[in-house]
């Protein structure tokens, strides 16, 4: 079994190679590494089986040898990576998808969407079902994410139902774990990074804004197990605990066992103010739920920050 997996120099990239590979199987990743790092690879760098090629898939590839699978993950996906770089991550939406969903004719391989909850937008019911189509605001700062990937998801879906490519979409919400970038802007990497310099945790707005979070290794077994049901239509991936980002606070405070300054920073535009992924589809067509409660995620995380700081 040979496995393309774009955008796997990067945090969900790359503990997918490596999920991979431990499973024996043959994995060429792709990668321009304009979010994603080389160093996410060094632990299987040197593995046989493992080949990295330097390339943005937004520009049309060819490859001599089979491919059996193509999970594409090539994005920019915190908000602040996709406000500075708004136009990559619509090519890389629209035209990587294209591209990749050309080769995976081409080689007659099952693709993999990437998608992501933010195709709900700033959602107007909750917890969010796959059924929903979401509230987005397509000329807003998150535009050029949402949009890209709604018609990544659109694109994927008309290669399905015009040329019968088999194909999977996961919505993916928030996701945490070791490798995500010191300077990811997001929430966890932001605080982490802030409690180890003795600084004050940014809370956006008044932190009533709720997020859920799922452990990265629960994410990728979600993933493998998609890959092998036979279902085209998306299917939520994330962890159903909903809180608030003060909420959040508390939990690393019980982490690191000592108090945690705050200071209050303005709410970016459009930021959702919910987010909760009903996973009843994933519970009952993948049998999967996740396992890794959030302290102990937190503190796996933590203790990789920790080694990189
Ligand atoms: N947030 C925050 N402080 C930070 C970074 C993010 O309070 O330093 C908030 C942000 O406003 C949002 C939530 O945390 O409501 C999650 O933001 P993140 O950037 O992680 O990703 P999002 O879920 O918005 O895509």
């Amino acid at each position: 079994m040979r496995i393309l997996v774009t955008g796997g120099a990067g945090f969900i990239g790359s503990h997918l190679c490596e999920r991979f590979l431990k499973n024996g199987c043959d994995v060429l990743c792709m990668d321009n590494l304009l979010t994603g790092d080389r160093a996410n690879l060094s632990p299987f760098l040197g593995s046989a089986r493992f080949k990295f090629v330097e390339h943005d898939v937004s520009k049309p590839v060819a490859l001599d040898d089979g491919i059996d699978w193509i999970l594409h993950f090539a994005s920019p996906a915190s908000p602040a990576d996709y406000a500075r770089l708004p136009i990559q991550t619509l090519k890389v939406g629209a035209l990587g998808t294209h591209n990749m969903l050309g080769l995976a004719k081409a080689h007659g391989a099952k693709f993999l969407l990437a998608s992501t909850s933010e195709v709900y937008g700033d959602p107007l019911v909750t917890p969010q079902k796959e059924e929903y189509w979401g509230n987005v605001n397509p000329i807003g700062p998150r535009g050029v994410y949402d949009e890209a990937k709604r018609f990544a998801e659109a694109i994927t879906m008309a290669y399905h139902r015009v040329h019968g490519l088999d194909t999977r979409i996961v919505r993916i919400f928030n996701t945490y774990g070791p490798r995500m970038k010191l300077s990811d802007g997001r929430l966890i990497p932001n605080m982490l990074v802030q409690h180890l310099r003795n600084e004050p945790l940014t809370v956006f707005g008044d932190g009533k804004q709720t997020r859920s979070f799922c452990y990265v290794e629960d994410l990728v077994d979600g993933i493998v197990r998609l890959m092998d049901a036979r279902h085209s239509d998306p299917v939520n991936i994330g962890n159903p605990e909903e809180r608030t980002i003060l909420d959040f606070v508390a939990v690393l405070r019980d982490v690191v066992g000592r108090p945690l300054p705050v200071t209050h920073k303005p709410l970016p535009q459009d930021d959702p103010k919910c987010r909760c992924p009903d996973i009843s589809k994933a519970r009952t067509l993948l049998g999967w739920s996740p396992r890794i409660p959030l302290k102990d995620g937190l503190h796996l995380t933590l203790n990789d920050f920790k080694s990189r700081l």
